[in-house]
């Protein structure tokens, strides 16, 4: 496993990390979930990633049963959890003071953990003023209850914003944003965000580098039944990432990437994996999967990062031909 640093901060995440989005407590029953988390452990991976709104609460719960089944030192990995989607109440959702306390003390009980490594704002909340979410973020760090804050899905403005009232009243920065980056989405990692590693050291917690699975192939001829376009919950995602006209033009550049995959030695995934890796301003990209033998193979792509030469990677770039421009440069 590579160890790279969360940003500018000091702490090292594994490159690989595993979340829980959709296959806890909704796909996966808990053997196979236990699987997974021995599978990722025993190969390095020190970050697990969740949420509050992951399966209502269900998917934390289940990981904290078997974090506490499986007995790891406290010190040799990080848990995460995010907040906005609580509950239906205007009390248990947004970035508020309540319910960014609520949440982190729940998520807490759910993970059966005494502190958060890594706490996320899951997306902007409008109707909070952000210094009102950067001081509940700080007095949760100053209570020993998460030890790095950070957002999802924020734009560059929000995060500087955030960054800049922290400064400004001596409290806790954000240390990492959590984006979805891979070949399919792009601009933001690229683009938007470019400034804000050097200037404030952002960190990055990429997340569905297989655009969802889209990159393995597997919807090139319809949904199979055991995939994760068939959760009956998920038909918002498949009408997005499969029925639109969107989805399509993307499954059909997923065909060419196949392709590309099998001539160079690669499984598709693994060649989607390891284009995230050769980011240097990615963190850590969080894997997801649905059973083991996934899992195993998706790890794999770390050993194979000499493969995706310059060549290689030109030949993508005009596969993808998505390649965000960057401001000029004077
Ligand atoms: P991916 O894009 O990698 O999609 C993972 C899914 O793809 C798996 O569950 C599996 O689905 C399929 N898959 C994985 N590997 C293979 C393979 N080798 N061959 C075939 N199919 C494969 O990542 P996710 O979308 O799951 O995102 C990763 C994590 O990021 C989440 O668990 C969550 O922790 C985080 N996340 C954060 C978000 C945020 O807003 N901050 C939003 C979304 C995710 P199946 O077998 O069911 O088809």
């Amino acid at each position: 496993m590579e160890y790279r640093r969360l940003g500018r901060s000091g702490l090292k995440l594994s490159a690989l990390s595993y979340g829980s989005w959709v296959t806890f407590a909704i796909q996966l029953d808990e053997k196979v979930a236990l699987e997974c988390m021995t599978a990722a452990y025993d190969a390095g991976v020190s970050f697990f990633d969740n949420a509050e709104v992951y399966a209502g609460g269900e998917s934390e719960k289940l990981m904290g049963k078997l974090l506490r089944e499986l007995g790891w030192g406290r010190d040799t990995y990080c848990v995460s959890s995010k907040v906005y989607w609580g509950g239906e109440l205007p009390t248990q959702r947004g970035l508020h003071r309540k319910h960014i306390h609520d949440a982190c003390h729940a998520a807490l009980r759910r993970l059966q953990v005494d502190y958060l490594d890594l706490f996320f704002c899951h997306r902007p909340d409008l109707e909070t003023p952000i210094e009102e979410s950067v001081r509940a973020m700080h007095d949760l760090i100053r209570q020993g209850k998460v030890l790095y804050w950070g957002t999802s899905e924020w734009s560059a403005q929000q995060i500087q914003e955030a960054y800049g009232l922290a400064r400004q009243y001596g409290l806790t920065p954000p240390t990492m944003e959590q984006p979805e980056y891979n070949m399919l989405h792009r601009d933001r990692v690229e683009r938007e965000y470019h400034r804000l590693y050097g200037e404030i050291g952002l960190g990055t917690t990429i997340w569905s580098p297989l655009a969802s699975g889209v990159l393995t192939g597997k919807y090139s001829s319809g949904v199979p039944a055991d995939s994760r376009m068939a959760v009956p919950q998920y038909d918002w995602l498949k009408e997005r990432v499969i029925d639109s006209t969107e989805g399509q033009a993307a499954i059909r550049k997923a065909d060419r990437i196949v392709g590309l995959a099998a001539e160079i030695g690669l499984t598709p995934a693994q060649l989607a994996i390891a284009w995230c890796l050769k980011n240097p301003n990615v963190s850590t990209v969080i894997l997801g999967a649905s059973r083991k033998e996934q899992l195993v193979e998706n790890l794999a792509s770390l050993d194979r990062l000499d493969l995706l030469t310059a060549d290689v990677l030109d030949r993508i770039e005009e596969v993808l031909d998505n390649r965000p421009e960057l401001p000029r440069q004077f």
